[in-house]
């Protein structure tokens, strides 16, 4: 088995990839392939922790769009739907017997911890895996931008962020069979050019604390691992040679 290229990985998967395809809500099966794919990390002994979106949810500036609910109410909204994904997140990897904790930018002491960075990696050391829930703590960024502070704040070693599709393309593979993947980018074409893959300012906080971002898809079987130990498909982006 290669060394793990990682020793600490924050993984940011949206509330997409809580729910069954092309539905809402929260999926049993769906949470249950996601818990199998961070079992096979945790079990190379790599230190995980995760950040969850809520767009399954509610995202606060499509709620708050021709409605009584003011747009910063629909984004503390859409960070409280972040949390009841990260306690599903957290039962399910429970159910498989993988030790969690959850901790929230916004204070629901009843339900799980508040963020607290020295305690989260005192967690990380002792082998749990931390989800991280309500975002930033702050309305008008999206769980892209919590993610890339958190892994700054533990000092994670990449940000692997979750795609339905094999990482960054030349066109959407979806609808264009002749889109072809990109093994590599650097922080500064993204951003430049762009291309949408996570919010500029979390592109920019990732480059700036030098935190790699590798573009994955979580639905092929066993590639999380696999990019760990540096055989995984996808696309990473870094600041280049
Ligand atoms: N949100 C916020 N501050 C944050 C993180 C999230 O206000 O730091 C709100 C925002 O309205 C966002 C929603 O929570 O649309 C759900 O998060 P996100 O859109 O990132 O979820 P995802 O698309 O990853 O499922």
């Amino acid at each position: 088995m290669p060394e793990p290229k990682y020793r600490r990985i924050l993984l940011k998967i949206s509330g997409e990839g809580l729910c069954a395809a092309d539905q809402s809500g929260i999926d049993g099966t769906a949470l249950l392939a996601l818990a199998e794919q961070l079992k096979l990390v945790v079990d190379l002994g790599i230190e995980i922790c995760v950040v969850v979106g809520g767009g399954n949810i509610v995202r606060g500036s499509v709620i708050a769009k021709d409605s009584p609910i003011e747009e910063t109410t629909g984004h503390y909204m859409g960070m409280l739907a972040t949390v009841i994904n990260a306690i599903a997140v957290q039962d399910t990897l429970e159910s498989i017997g993988v030790p969690t904790r959850v901790q929230s930018a916004l204070a629901i002491d009843r339900v799980c911890e508040k963020f607290i960075r020295r305690r989260a990696i005192r967690h990380l050391e002792k082998g749990r895996v931390v989800i991280f829930a309500a975002g930033t703590g702050n309305p008008f960024v999206t769980t892209d931008t919590g993610a890339a502070l958190r892994a700054a704040e533990v000092r994670a070693d990449v940000l692997l962020k979750a795609t339905k599709v094999d990482g960054v393309f030349t066109a959407d593979p979806v609808t264009n069979p002749d889109a072809t993947r990109l093994e590599h980018l650097t922080f500064n074409e993204v951003i430049d050019k762009r291309l949408g893959i996570m919010d500029v300012s979390a592109v920019d906080l990732c480059q700036r604390s030098g935190i790699p971002i590798f573009v994955l898809n979580l639905r092929r079987e066993g590639n999380m691992r696999d990019v760990v130990l540096g055989k995984g498909i996808g696309t990473l982006i870094d600041g280049g040679a």
